[in-house]
């Protein structure tokens, strides 16, 4: 299926809206989800339509949340999400960390209890388009699903860092990975017929390393969204021990440094926390000659002899301004069994084909 971005985004819309979201908040869970798809992480795309929906009837996500604020004192605050969804309780701490950061220069947000935040680029760039520089550590307590580097048993989750920084008139830097080899919606993906994942990105119960999605999700049903429990292995940290411990740092700050707690087996819940620092470039000096010193380092970096001529040196954020212009202008492409996961969805609330159609002449 290849649906247009603004038709999948209001068809998803829909459905949520058929589950008793406000049509606000709809738009934006559309919004977010298909911004994902866009910028080429259909991990943290459409894919999750199903996902969210489980969440919200079981209560993991609750609807129409909004942050409130635990302390704040000027330049740091702690606000809670209240296991709202993360496009709704994201993009209000973000706001919040943007806000102080044009006030006072700096702006440090511990985000906890918050639903599922989906692409984390998706936060760098609300900062960058406010001209702002922000890091983002990002834990997942309730989401056990990697093996510390040395380890096969699951001890955190897949801790994504993000750094964003604004270029002017130019692209932004926009750095965006999760800690482990790969996300976990990577592996949804590809058992749902999506990209294959590398080979050495999971490890088995007996300590050797798969490409096997089954490793994580057991022999699930297909189409319906998968229990990333029922498998008995492990995704792996990326980088070795590097990898391993940027997402042991993940769960310091993002979980027990804003209070929403790390991973661990006795947490029910899939809750994101984050720590967010908003830092404003004029606090440092000119942004001018910030943006010079940048330019011609860049073309420095570029500069370089590619190892494949086929493959050109790339800057953090490249791939998705590509895909981005790619798929806004073509059409996401969706795999089959993603498409009939989300159309499940849409039948389980009433939607059908009509409706579909309605999208697709909206577009
Ligand atoms: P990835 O492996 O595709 O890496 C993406 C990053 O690498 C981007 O910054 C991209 O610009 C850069 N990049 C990719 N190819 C490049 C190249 N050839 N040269 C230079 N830079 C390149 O991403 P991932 O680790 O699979 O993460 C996918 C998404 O999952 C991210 O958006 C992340 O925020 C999200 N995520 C979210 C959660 C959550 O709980 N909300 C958890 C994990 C991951």
């Amino acid at each position: 299926m290849i649906i247009p971005a603004k038709s999948l985004s209001l068809f998803v819309a829909k459905i949520f809206e058929k589950n008793g979201v406000s049509a606000e908040e709809s738009e934006r869970i559309g919004r977010r989800l298909v911004s994902a798809n866009l910028t080429g992480h259909d991990s943290h795309g459409v894919i999750r339509v199903p996902r969210y929906v489980n969440w919200l009837l079981d209560g993991t996500l609750v609807r129409g949340q909004n942050v409130s604020v635990v302390s704040d004192n000027g330049t740091i605050a702690v606000l809670d999400g209240h296991n709202g969804f993360g496009q709704s309780v994201g993009e209000q701490a973000v706001q919040y960390g943007i806000d102080k950061a044009k006030e006072h220069g700096v702006g440090i947000i511990g985000l906890r209890n918050a639903g599922h935040l989906g692409r984390i680029g998706d936060w760098a760039e609300m900062a960058v388009d406010a001209g702002l520089i922000s890091l983002h550590f990002v834990n997942v307590a309730g989401s056990l699903l990697v093996a510390p580097f040395g380890g096969i048993e699951r001890r955190m989750s897949t801790n994504p860092v993000t750094i964003g920084v604004p270029r002017g008139d130019e692209p932004p830097l926009i750095l965006d990975f999760a800690t482990s080899i790969v996300a976990e919606g990577k592996v949804l993906v590809a058992s749902k017929g999506g990209k294959a994942l590398p080979d050495n990105a999971l490890v088995g119960p007996d300590g050797v390393v798969t490409g096997d999605p089954k490793a994580l999700y057991g022999e699930g049903d297909a189409i319906r969204a998968y229990d990333n429990r029922a498998g008995e292995g492990a995704i792996r940290a990326m980088g070795d021990h590097k990898g391993s411990g940027l997402a042991l740092m993940c769960e310091i700050l993002a979980g027990a440094l804003t209070g929403g707690g790390c991973a661990g087996p006795d947490k029910p819940k899939i809750q994101n926390g984050m720590l967010s620092i908003y830092l404003s470039i004029e606090q440092f000096g000119s942004a001018d000659a910030f943006s010079a010193e940048v330019r011609q380092y860049l073309e420095f970096f570029s500069d370089t002899k590619p190892a494949d001529p086929d493959q050109p040196v790339l800057m953090p954020g490249e791939p998705e301004q590509a895909k981005r212009k790619d798929r806004g202008a073509n059409g996401i492409e969706l795999p089959d069994e993603t498409w009939a996961s989300i159309m499940e969805a849409a039948r389980n609330v009433g939607l059908g084909d009509d409706d579909l159609n309605a999208a697709l002449a909206a577009a």
